[in-house]
């Protein structure tokens, strides 16, 4: 379309019939509230057909189908087949469950919009405020630095950059790590999370420095090991860099003895970072926060909100206790983002300067709200609420004859199997294998899995305050059923 002196007419993204999109916005959040008061009703999780695959394969719109019938996609092909973390029985990997105010919250979030690189605006204030709130929950010194990011992995490649960009003890910003000819070595439990590798890969130490130290019959990391070890590099001429402690390790939910190893940490001058991705919340419940002491004397220390403070993703934080060092790792102020004295270019802190990301969205709100709409003793309540179902079903596996537990529950996550009848670990791995894909395609119950010595585990990892007691019994009783039929199955073949 040209107008006659040749011009286009000017166009926005705006809905030319306000009312209308206000219509549909109030059937979309009428629609999700329902979805969610209804969501126990339904099956936790449900294949897609094939036929509503193919509507995944459709080419790029190039004319306008309208607001309506994207909504009406999204009804029709992403609404029946989501990943179901918002069921009461979803307790795979280790996922949040969400919220209606956390949806709301960014709904809000987007609708303002903000780039959280930095400036003197409000929702800059409010993630300053998270940061500090944090500080607070977690016992963390309140002069340490602190930024929201996507996850705790990200927190965790946070806090290692600081660490190699401090201790290093050359110019690794300018420098790299091409001229370093001293290994640089990075020590955490064999059950540490793979984000710790990968950031040891990415910040080019390479994964060969990382010294995986075997843990005790509690999971938890063998500090005489990890003292042989520091001394055996040392020896080699190689340097120490960080010790990674663990807050509630990813498979059976253990703690590091943080104490002990904060002290070694100061003794030798190495960097202490902690990975508290959900076991980090645990000092809220006034029963557990003493699985998390010496936590707080982490150099960093990363968790998730959107694990075990349940917000929707993403959202998670890297605390620092050494804000200039901090700084330093990350600043890097161009022409175009020099900060200003007023205006809406000034502001104290700019997120940017403190992590990867220059553009930043506006995650800090549904934490904001969240911690606002129910205040932190509800959120220790039910933590601790999930921590007591988990002994529950922990129990509950303990006293079935046809279960077997894999491992210590000191926490929320249990990990067992199905054992039935007499057979090898080999013929138990495929055997329990084969139930959980069943168990998932049910729609009972989605755990998930791990190897626990070799041995395939069904695992639970309970972050989900929509859960009841009886949504554990309902587990067992579809594990067993499902277990006795496989059972079956199988004499039947021999
Ligand atoms: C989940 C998890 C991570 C990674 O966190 P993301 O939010 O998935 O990036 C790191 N460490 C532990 C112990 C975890 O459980």
């Amino acid at each position: 379309m040209v107008n006659l002196n040749g011009t286009h007419p000017e166009e926005t993204l705006d809905p030319e019939d306000w009312q209308a999109m206000r219509a549909l916005g109030h059937q979309m959040v009428d629609d999700m509230f329902s979805f969610l008061q209804t969501a126990p009703s339904r099956p936790v999780w449900q294949p897609i057909p094939g036929e509503v695959r193919e509507h995944f394969l459709t080419p790029v719109p190039e004319q306008p189908a309208g607001a309506e019938a994207a909504y009406k996609d999204f009804v029709q092909d992403v609404l029946p087949y989501p990943m179901g973390n918002f069921h009461p029985r979803f307790w795979g990997w280790v996922t949040g469950t969400g919220t209606p105010l956390g949806m709301l919250a960014d709904m809000l979030a987007a609708a303002i919009n903000p780039n959280l690189a930095g400036g003197d605006h409000a929702p800059n204030l409010v993630e300053a405020q998270v940061v500090d709130w944090c500080k607070q929950m977690l016992g963390y010194p309140p002069e340490a630095s602190g930024l929201l990011v996507s996850g705790a992995s990200m927190a965790n490649l946070v806090g290692l950059t600081i660490a190699r960009n401090s201790r290093a003890g050359y110019d690794v910003r300018k420098q790299g790590v091409q001229g370093q000819t001293q290994r640089l070595t990075v020590y955490g439990s064999k059950e540490m999370h793979s984000s710790i590798q990968r950031a040891v890969e990415i910040l080019g130490l390479g994964s060969n420095s990382l010294r995986l130290i075997p843990v005790n019959d509690n999971f938890e990391m063998d500090l005489e090991v990890l003292k042989i070890a520091i001394t055996a590099d040392k020896a080699l001429g190689y340097q120490p860099l960080c010790i990674v402690g663990c807050a509630g390790t990813v498979n059976t939910g253990a703690f590091d003895d943080l104490n002990t190893i904060a002290d070694l940490c100061e003794r030798e001058g190495i960097w202490f970072h902690v990975d508290g991705a959900f076991g980090a919340m645990a000092a809220l419940a006034p029963a557990l926060r003493h699985l998390t002491v010496g936590m707080e004397r982490a150099d960093s220390l990363a968790f998730d909100m959107h694990k075990w403070l349940y917000v929707p993703f993403e959202a998670a934080c890297a605390l620092v206790r050494h804000p200039a060092e901090h700084y330093e790792a990350f600043t890097l102020t161009a022409d175009y983002t020099t900060h200003a004295r007023r205006g809406a270019a000034a502001g104290e802190v700019w997120f940017s300067d403190l992590g990867l990301q220059l553009s930043r969205g506006f995650r800090a709100l549904k934490v904001w709200m969240s911690l606002k709409e129910h205040g932190t003793q509800k959120y220790g309540r039910l933590i601790q609420q999930n921590v007591e179902q988990v002994r529950y079903l922990a129990d509950l596996i303990d006293t079935h004859p046809e279960l077997e537990r894999l491992a210590p529950a000191p926490l929320n996550i249990v990990c067992f199997r199905y054992q039935g009848e007499e057979l090898d670990d080999e013929a138990l791995n495929q055997l329990n294998v084969e139930l959980l894909m069943l168990l998932h395609e049910s729609g009972v119950a989605v755990p998930s899995y791990t190897r626990i010595g070799g041995k395939y585990a069904i695992r639970v990892a309970n972050t989900n305050h929509r859960s009841h007691r009886a949504d554990f019994d309902v587990l067992v009783q579809a594990v067993v059923e499902i277990g006795r039929r496989l059972v079956r199955e199988r004499a039947a073949m021999r």
